[in-house]
């Protein structure tokens, strides 16, 4: 056993842990758990836990179905809705890495691979990432036979305080919960809808951060449960107001510490190195919305007039491009803000999308265009044209076929995942548009 093995063996211990779960995410972002009594926590490091894979969503067929976990020491945590007492009964979760047992190496379908897989790209051009994503949810109430509704639970707005935002001590024990997680929180207010939230955590690198917003999900969806509310992360749940986004913040760091997006002497602080990072992430833009907008309901979040993009260009301004620099206050700051990503993504394959999208652009000395700092919204066609700047795809059909058309996002992704993504969206997409929406009744059955 390595130091830090032995001291989750020693944490188990003292926390009367009686079970591990060990948890990774399918290729939807879907967290998925095996549970194993705590005795065997030292086998788990040592041995990996077997499974079969084939029963997981885009995992394996069955005839190679063989899968081993190898949990990561450094993401124990106790779960806080299950700490348990003096006598035990506290359960604790370790994020794995999943391995091909026939090969030995990391399975190709594993997300949290395909991420380690851009992060070490980074590291071979001398960077390391970070990452901040601002991930937004609904909490609605939950009706007599405790069923999800869109029933804000307030009427409250942008940073409102109580009595309007009765969720205040809904978030308060989301906050307690994710700090017992080792959550550094940084803010949290009521955003511009009613009922929408939004937690900021402090940066991270690239992997801890996909590991966050998996857990994030989940601690969310537990205590808001006990307060008898439901969280969402459905990117619109309702039509004509705001929907909730996970706009992700990133920059490169050198291997000195030194922040490899910042400088001084830029118009904007930001380097040639930022510059072509934020070209190549333009550039791939369309392909990185299928995986970062993965849900048909995605696309009625990317409409005009919602703080949402729509359009490929970007801004040190406005919040109607699509990538924005936000003012820093320090160097270390320096950092552009993506707002395509909504928080129904898997979070290890947005982030290694957007990596290898930005790697691009370094490696091709992308030229980065003008920020475009008026209201694009407002913009009309022939404006947009005149500015060169493109839509992004209008819905999961078109994005499908943007990453269909985009050999840098699919090799980011690797063979094995893409081909399980197309299929997949493929699929949803498809049952999606046989369908007849209330909407279309309501305007053509008696009309027609
Ligand atoms: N809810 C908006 C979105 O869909 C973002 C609002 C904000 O700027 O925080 O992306
Ligand atoms: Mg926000
Ligand atoms: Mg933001």
């Amino acid at each position: 056993l390595t130091a830090e093995e032995q001291d989750v063996i020693d944490e188990i211990d003292e926390k009367n842990v009686d079970f591990l779960r060990l948890q990774f995410t399918d290729i939807l972002g879907t967290v998925k758990n095996v549970s194993v009594p705590a005795s065997q926590a030292e086998k788990a490091f040592t041995e990996g836990i077997y499974f079969d894979g084939s029963s997981i969503d885009g995992f394996v067929r069955i005839q190679e179905s063989d899968m081993r976990l190898d949990p990561d020491p450094s993401t124990f945590a106790v779960l806080p809705w299950r700490n348990g007492d003096s006598t035990g009964g506290a359960a604790a979760r370790l994020i794995c890495d999943v391995v091909d047992t026939s090969t030995g190496e990391p399975f190709s379908g594993d997300p949290r691979g395909v991420l380690k897989s851009a992060i070490e790209r980074a590291e071979e051009m001398g960077y390391s990432v970070n990452m901040a994503p601002e991930p937004e949810f609904f909490l609605f109430e939950e009706d007599e036979e405790g069923r999800a509704t869109t029933k804000t639970n307030d009427a409250g707005g942008y940073f409102d305080l109580a009595p309007k935002d009765l969720a205040q001590d809904v978030r308060r024990d989301i906050i307690y919960g994710l700090e017992s997680m080792g959550f550094d929180i940084e803010a949290s207010h009521h955003e511009v809808a009613q009922g929408q939230h939004e937690i900021n955590f402090t940066y991270d690198d690239a992997l801890s951060t996909a590991d966050n917003v998996a857990t994030f999900r989940a601690v969310v969806r537990a205590i808001a449960a006990e307060h008898d509310l439901h969280a969402t992360f459905m990117p619109k749940p309702i039509a004509r107001i705001n929907g909730s986004g996970m706009h992700t913040h990133m920059s490169l760091f050198t291997e000195d510490g030194e922040n490899a997006f910042h400088d001084d002497d830029d118009e904007f602080n930001l380097s040639d190195t930022a510059k072509s990072y934020l070209a190549g992430v333009l550039e791939h833009a369309p392909a990185i919305t299928a995986i970062a907008d993965p849900t048909v309901n995605s696309y009625k979040r990317l409409v005009p007039g919602y703080e949402a993009p729509v359009y490929v260009a970007w801004s040190d301004r406005n919040r109607s491009a699509l990538i924005r620099k936000p003012a820093a206050r320090v160097p270390a700051a320096s950092r552009i803000e993506l707002r395509s990503p909504d928080p129904s993504c898997n979070p290890y394959l947005a982030f290694a999308a957007m990596i290898h999208a930005g790697l691009d652009g370094i490696e091709q000395d992308l030229d980065c265009p003008d920020p475009v700092r008026e209201n694009i919204y407002e913009f009309d066609e022939a404006k947009r044209e005149e500015y060169g700047i493109t839509t992004l795809p209008s819905n999961l059909g078109e994005a499908v076929d943007a990453l269909e058309a985009n050999e840098t996002i699919k090799s980011a992704l690797g063979e094995h995942v893409t081909e399980k993504f197309i299929e997949a969206k493929t699929q949803e997409f498809g049952e999606y548009i046989v369908e007849v929406s209330e909407w279309e009744l309501d305007r053509y059955l008696e009309k027609y």
